[in-house]
């Protein structure tokens, strides 16, 4: 878990927006940002943003939930969302954990994903729920 980035603290109760201010998110973060990962899926390496995970319960819509649009693709059990105005990608509720979203760490105010060090990289090539054992 990550508590700061930078020098700026994460806050408990930390606003996400996305690039035109349509969208704002509030996130219930008390142990800051927990596993930031990218991946390589077909989605994923094609926005390339940092994800941080939250359970579904830490994230509250402030503003521009009928700005929001979904997205769904293959199996279509993730949920993909974007601002309909900037394109931006705020969260998704994902598919190998339909209890968490994964959010946008680059939207969230005032932190710079970019200062946030050995960020692994997920196979999401092989998901997990396609893998046979
Ligand atoms: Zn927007």
């Amino acid at each position: 878990m990550i508590k700061s980035v930078g020098g700026v603290p994460v806050q408990p109760r930390h606003r996400l927006s996305c690039h035109c201010g349509a969208v704002v998110l509030e996130l219930h973060l008390p142990d800051g940002i927990v596993d930031p990962r990218r991946c390589n899926c077909s989605m994923c390496r094609r926005k390339s943003a940092v994800v941080g995970s939250v359970p579904l319960d830490a994230i509250r819509i402030v503003q521009g939930e009928d700005m929001l649009s979904l997205y769904q693709f293959n199996t279509r059990v993730a949920k993909h969302f974007f601002c309909s105005r900037c394109g931006i990608y705020t969260h998704h509720q994902r598919r190998s954990r339909p209890d968490q979203y994964g959010y946008n760490v680059g939207c969230l105010e005032g932190i710079d994903p970019f200062l946030i060090e050995n960020v692994p990289v997920s196979d999401g090539v092989h998901h997990p729920a396609d893998r046979k054992t």
